[in-house]
């Protein structure tokens, strides 16, 4: 099912999610689908759970760049980001809960993350480049960071009025569905 997407303003994307344990754990195959339901339908290449509500720690990914051979497509559950390194990348970067914009955000080029799939299978894998900045990105919703906190002040004043938009819902969004 498509679940409507929360916008900036919205505190609950200021919620740091908690991890998927006991009898959660059966029942989130459910929401993995509504997801990535919601997420393409969006025409977004992540989402986590929080921006439909859900304060659990978890974020699908779907994000192809035919031109670079880039495909990756995954369910991340408990992550952890065991380590970061190598040379911060200025890069911009929009999300589905500010919609129509886009900002600059600098992050680590490369990252360690250790996480559970959809089937609850424990993997630990190193992450470069765009897959490191999408992991970056979920990985701060689950801890109640949207990136417009990352963004330096030039930027931030540059979008000032627009977020302001958003955050009093007076902008257009495509996929404000009901
Ligand atoms: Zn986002």
């Amino acid at each position: 099912m498509v679940r409507p997407i929360l916008l900036y303003g919205d505190p609950i994307l200021n919620e740091v999610s908690s991890e998927i344990t006991g009898q959660l754990k059966s029942g989130v195959y459910v929401l993995i689908d509504d997801m990535f339901q919601t997420m393409l339908k969006a025409n977004g290449v992540g989402l986590s759970a929080i921006q439909i509500g859900v304060p659990l720690k978890l974020f699908v990914i779907e994000a192809h760049m035919e031109a670079e051979d880039f495909h990756m497509r995954g369910v991340f559950i408990n992550p952890k980001i065991l380590r970061e390194w190598g040379e911060d990348v200025k890069h911009p970067e929009g999300c589905l809960s500010v919609p129509g914009l886009a900002g600059m955000v600098e992050r680590p080029d490369n990252i360690e993350l250790e996480w559970y799939d959809e089937k609850w299978e424990k993997h630990t894998e190193e992450f470069s480049g765009y897959g490191a900045r999408i992991i970056q990105h979920e990985y701060d919703h689950l801890q109640g960071i949207v990136y417009t906190e990352h963004l330096d002040k030039l930027w931030l004043k540059a979008m000032q009025r627009p977020l302001e938009l958003i955050e009093v819902r007076e902008m257009e969004v495509p996929y404000l569905w009901k």
